[in-house]
C-alpha cells in the first residue's frame, strides 16, 4: 500500500484537516497519478457536511483531479509515465449494463463508484478523492488532458465542465437558441462559456448583482439580477433552455415561467427540495429535467471541445491550507469562479 497525505473531514461538522490514507499499489489495469491540482466543487461541501445523507467518514473530497501518470500496471496499454491526465466524478462502474455499454457510466445500474464517498467494487473499501498527493485509478476511467489547456485551469472541467456540457448537448441546444444559466459559480461560469461556444445567446440569471461585469466578460450576452422584483415578469417566456446550477434552495416555479412554449429547464444543482406546481409546466408544455455529470466518452469529447474553442475555467488557485475558508466563501456565492487546490502545498507540508 502507498501511504498518501490528504486533507479529510473526520465527520460532518469538523473542518478539513491533514490526514493520511493508503492507496492501492497499481494492479495490472491501474495507473498511479501524481496529482498536480484538484478543483473544489460545491458537491464536496454538500457531501463533507452530509447534506445529502449517507456520507462515509473520514472523507477525502475532490473529483476534479489533474496530474501526471507516475506508474502504470503491467497490462496498461493506453497510458505511459508522464502522460497528463484527469479523473472526474467516478472511478469505476459495472461496464456491462445498458448505461455502461452506451457510455453513460454515471447511470450504471449497479451505481457508479464515486471518486470519493463511494465504495470500491469488490473490496467495498471506501474511495478517497483528490485532496491528496496521488490516486490509483483503473485505466478506463482516466481522461486525456489536451496540451493547450493550462493544467490548473483544466481541473474544473472534470466536473463543472462536463456537468454543463452534457445537458447542453443532450437536450440539443443549438446556435441561436436563447439560453439562461442560473447561478454564476463553478458550474455556471462553465455553462456560459460552453453554451456560447455552441452558438447560443446566453443570459446569466444571478442573485449577485456584482457579477454583472464578470458575466459579460465571460461571454454572456445579457445579465439579469434575480433579486430585482421585476426580473421574472420582464423576462417571462424568454428562453428555449435554462440550466439551473444553483446550490441553495430557490423557487423553481419562478424560473420555469421564464421558458418559452416547449422550453426545457434542466436542474444540475442539487439543493434542499422545493415544490413544483403542475401549472408551471402544463401551461406552455414546458419540460423540467435533470442531468448528472457525463460518461467517460463524453467527458473526453468535452475536453477536446474546450481545447478547440480555447475554453478553460477561471480559477482562484489556493494552497490546501485555505480549503476551509474557500468552503465558507463558496457557501456565500463568493468564488470567481472555481477554487483549485495547488497540491504542491500538500506535498510541501
Ligand atoms: P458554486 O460554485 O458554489 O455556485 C453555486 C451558485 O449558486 C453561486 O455562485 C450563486 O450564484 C448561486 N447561489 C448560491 N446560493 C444561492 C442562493 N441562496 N440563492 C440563489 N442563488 C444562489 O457551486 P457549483 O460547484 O457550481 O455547484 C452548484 C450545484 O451543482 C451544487 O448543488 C452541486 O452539488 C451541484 N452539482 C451537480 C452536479 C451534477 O452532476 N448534477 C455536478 C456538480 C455539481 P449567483 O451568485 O450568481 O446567484
Ligand atoms: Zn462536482
Amino acid at each position: 500500500m502507498l501511504a498518501t497525505p490528504v486533507y479529510a473531514a473526520a465527520n460532518a461538522t469538523s473542518p478539513l484537516a491533514p490526514f493520511s490514507i493508503e492507496r492501492r499499489e497499481p494492479g495490472p489495469h491501474d495507473v498511479l497519478i501524481d496529482i498536480a491540482y484538484c478543483g473544489v466543487c460545491h458537491s464536496d461541501i454538500h457531501q463533507a457536511r452530509d447534506e445529502w445523507g449517507g456520507s462515509i467518514f473520514p472523507m477525502v473530497p475532490g473529483h476534479e483531479i489533474v496530474g501526471h501518470v507516475s506508474k502504470v500496471g503491467s497490462a496498461v496499454t493506453r497510458w505511459k509515465t508522464g502522460d497528463v491526465v484527469g479523473v472526474g466524478c467516478f472511478v469505476d462502474s459495472c461496464r456491462v449494463c445498458e448505461s455502461c455499454r452506451s457510455g453513460e457510466e454515471q447511470f450504471c445500474s449497479e451505481g457508479m463508484t464515486g471518486t470519493y464517498n463511494g465504495r470500491e467494487r469488490g473490496t467495498k473499501a471506501p474511495t478517497y478523492g483528490g485532496y491528496a498527493t496521488r490516486i490509483t485509478v483503473n485505466e478506463d476511467y482516466v481522461l486525456r488532458i489536451p496540451d493547450s489547456i493550462p493544467l490548473d485551469r483544466a481541473a474544473p472541467l472534470l466536473c463543472a465542465g462536463i456537468t454543463t456540457y452534457s445537458p447542453l448537448r443532450h437536450f440539443g441546444v443549438k446556435a441561436g437558441d436563447s439560453v439562461a444559466v442560473v447561478g454564476l459559480g463553478g458550474l455556471g461560469h462553465m455553462g456560459v462559456k460552453i453554451a456560447k461556444a455552441m452558438g447560443a445567446k446566453v443570459t446569466v440569471l444571478s442573485s449577485s448583482p456584482s457579477k454583472r461585469d464578470d458575466a459579460l466578460a465571460l461571454g454572456a450576452d445579457d445579465f439579469v439580477a434575480t433579486r430585482d422584483p421585476d426580473a421574472f415578469r420582464q423576462n417571462a417566456g424568454r428562453f428555449n433552455f435554462i440550466l439551473d446550477t444553483v446550490s441553495a434552495q430557490h423557487d423553481y416555479n419562478a424560473y420555469l415561467g421564464l421558458l418559452k412554449r416547449d422550453g426545457t429547464m434542466v436542474l444540475v444543482g442539487v439543493p434542499d427540495p422545493a415544490p413544483i406546481h403542475a401549472f408551471s409546466l402544463v401551461m406552455q408544455r414546458r419540460r423540467l429535467a435533470g442531468s448528472l455529470i457525463g460518461g467517460i466518452r463524453e467527458t473526453q469529447e468535452m475536453l477536446d471541445f474546450c481545447a478547440e474553442h480555447g475554453i478553460a475555467s477561471d480559477i482562484e488557485l489556493i494552497p490546501i491550507q485555505s480549503i476551509n475558508d474557500a468552503y465558507e466563501r463558496m457557501v456565500k456565492g463568493d468564488v470567481r469562479y472555481r477554487f483549485v487546490i495547488d497540491i504542491a502545498s500538500l506535498k510541501a507540508a
